[in-house]
């Protein structure tokens, strides 16, 4: 039994209120407050890093996955295009995009629509985007409760700087990546079973050249022959919802990045370690257990609540639909999660963490808010006219 301190009951300072609170400026958070921002809501996005992108930038994961099914057809459109070509707006580190950005070229054969960007370039068009929309970012700043009042989020208890406050909002968006925000409201969540592996991706710049250099392997690897394959660099693997853990695994990805950079030489003129990540690069942590969970098997099943497709990056050929029901829990109906932690199985979740799954279930997080404060009033049909205005194509057959 561990040993507690009884906390003294104190007043905080309540924020100005807002139409939508977004938790995470990763590419979901993005997508949810320029989605709702953008349809005239008052919005507030809380992140508690400097930067907007999350793993994306911050966790230099700077490699924008398929908008499209492996064999020439793009399934993801909306935000995750808008911000797949912002993120190239001033070129690209890899991955020639400009094959199939041409006008009028139809036939794209097996181009997945992928693209590698410079993180901190990235970053700061997507904060100006942010700003065009009218949405306003609170950096800094850690959610670290939530308070439940009848049956809906009344609020959210935030530190920062400025020391503690409360916010208020009529709905809110949890994009934290690990369903922090389900966590703290107590709604019950789901752990990724077998846990995370090390990552400690870097950058480093040789002779005249920067490059990615990407250590620790994914759980499923690329079967493309000719794809860098990654080496497993630990053998614990950890669940990412524990500080300890977090740290610990920090601190050795560090070492491993500087060590493999070492091997390569020391600093120099035209040799250095350029980058590390800033977030721990953790692919899957804790999801919702939300209305519907998604399952690999569900390859090309219509769903009639479908907010958006993807494809798998893994292989070619399967496109699935995601049902608005993977967003959100009836018992608290002003709450969507949006990115890595939706309502998805384990099998399922490498598919759904990636940066266009994450930005289209952002748009509709942040569109269903911008229709109706609570989730259960609203029918699926009247998101998805909203998100066909904005270029969203919902279904397998209504691709070409
Ligand atoms: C090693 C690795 C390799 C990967 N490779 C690829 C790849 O090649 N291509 C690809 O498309 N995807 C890849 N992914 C997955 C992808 O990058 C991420 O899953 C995706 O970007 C997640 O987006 P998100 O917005 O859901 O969450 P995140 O990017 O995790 O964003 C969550 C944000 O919320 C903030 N936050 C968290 N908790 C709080 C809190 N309590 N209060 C305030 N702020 C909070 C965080 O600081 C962060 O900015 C990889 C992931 C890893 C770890």
């Amino acid at each position: 039994m561990g040993r507690y301190f009884m906390e003294k009951a104190h007043r905080l300072p309540i924020c100005t209120k807002y139409d939508i609170a977004v938790v995470g400026g990763g590419i979901a958070g993005v997508c949810a407050a320029i989605a709702a921002a953008r349809r005239g809501k008052r919005v507030l996005l809380l992140e508690r890093m400097f930067a907007l992108g999350g793993l994306a930038t911050l966790g230099l994961v700077t490699v924008y996955l398929p908008l499209c099914d492996g064999n020439g057809k793009q399934v993801s459109f909306g935000i995750a295009e808008e911000l797949l070509k912002l993120s190239i707006q001033h070129g690209f580190e890899a991955d020639n995009p400009y094959t199939w950005l041409k006008p009028g070229n139809g036939q794209h054969g097996k181009q997945r629509y992928q693209v590698r960007f410079n993180a901190q370039v990235f970053a700061v068009l997507m904060e100006e985007l942010l700003e065009e929309a009218g949405a306003d970012i609170l950096y800094g700043t850690v959610v670290t409760n939530a308070v439940m009042e009848e049956g809906r989020l009344g609020g959210l208890i935030i530190e920062n700087k400025s020391g503690r406050q409360f916010v208020e909002a009529a709905s809110f968006v949890d994009a934290s990546g690990d369903a922090d925000v389900y966590q703290f409201a107590g709604a019950p969540t789901a752990l990724y079973e077998k846990k995370n592996s090390l990552a400690a991706w870097y950058y480093a710049t040789e002779d005249g050249r920067t490059s990615l250099h990407m250590l620790g392997a994914a759980d499923v690897l690329p079967k493309d022959p000719n794809a860098e394959i990654p080496v497993r660099i630990a053998s614990q693997r950890i669940s990412g919802v524990d500080a300890w853990e977090i740290s610990g695994q920090m601190r050795e990805a560090h070492r491993h990045s500087l060590k493999a950079f070492l091997e390569k030489g020391g600093v120099s003129e035209s040799h250095s370690l350029t980058t590390l990540a800033m977030l721990p690069q953790l692919r899957m942590t804790r999801r919702i257990c939300g209305e519907y969970t998604l399952d690999e098997t569900e390859s090309h099943r219509f769903f009639e609540d479908s907010i958006g497709m993807i494809g798998d990056w893994r292989k070619c050929g399967p496109v699935f639909e995601i049902p608005l029901r993977t967003l959100y829990r009836a018992d608290i109906p002003n709450l969507a999660a949006a990115g890595r932690c939706i309502s998805v199985t384990d099998a399922m979740w490498d598919i759904t963490r990636v940066i266009p799954a994450c930005a289209v279930t952002g748009q509709a997080a942040g569109t269903a808010f911008a229709l109706n404060e609570t989730l259960t009033q609203l029918k699926a049909a009247s998101v998805q006219e909203a998100l066909k205005q904005d270029g969203v194509i919902l279904h397998e057959s209504k691709t070409i």
